[in-house]
């Protein structure tokens, strides 16, 4: 059973603390998210004051407008599994924490929304924490059905298209965009087992017999 008293409140705000900080935010994220005091949270989990995350903090709808498009790919990463998790009835904290845990999952060199971007991209999408209304909205595109981040309103905002597309379509000719996407080598052949061989061998080893059924 969930309880509420204050001491239950406040040690699930702890822990919330404790998820973003292991996920690189600067204490006013935090402090946005879990209400706590900066001093607090400075105090609590900032003891190097060296490691405090600093810097002008991101502001999402004029940057995701003029960033490249795998930096709009990755935003849409995030903010297309964000909001599938708040039309689910998930907390708008519980949501930004699984979606940015979902897309460092997705990751396999350096991040490239941070978690303080993800934060500011998940309050202009919900209209919540630092924005007073809503910025981006998730769209499908036509061509290849992918969701993606898209613009809403406001006089000089212009829709940049599907970031997806523009991917594979620069994909031959861009080196940033293959190194993103690296394809695998392609394995030798003869080095794949394949259920057939390990049949043929123990095949070989039974001189014949076909193993019995009826042993464990
Ligand atoms: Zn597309």
């Amino acid at each position: 059973m969930v309880t509420n008293t204050y001491a239950d409140r406040h040690l699930r705000a702890l822990q919330l603390a404790q998820a973003c900080v292991e996920l690189g935010a600067r204490v006013r994220t935090i402090g946005h998210l879990t209400r706590l005091p900066h001093r607090q949270l400075q105090r609590l989990f900032f003891t190097d004051p060296q490691a405090i995350p600093r810097g002008r903090p991101p502001d999402s709808p004029e940057w995701y407008h003029s960033a490249n498009v795998l930096y709009r790919a990755a935003a849409s990463v995030f903010g297309v599994r964000y909001q599938r998790l708040r039309r689910g009835q998930f907390p708008p904290a519980e949501a930004l924490i699984s979606s940015y845990r979902h897309y460092l999952g997705l990751c396999d060199a350096e991040p490239r929304i941070s978690f303080d971007r993800a934060f500011d991209l998940a309050s202009h999408l919900d209209g919540i924490w630092i924005a007073q209304s809503k910025s981006f909205s998730v769209a499908v595109c036509p061509k290849c059905n992918s969701e993606h981040l898209t613009a809403v309103g406001g006089p000089h905002i212009q829709s940049n298209g599907c970031p997806f597309c523009k991917i594979i379509q620069r994909f031959r000719a861009d080196p940033r965009v293959q190194m993103s996407f690296p394809i695998p080598p392609l394995t030798d052949p003869a080095q794949i087992i394949l259920g057939i061989d390990l049949l043929m061998d123990a095949h070989r080893e039974g001189d014949g017999d076909i193993p019995s059924e009826t042993q464990d």
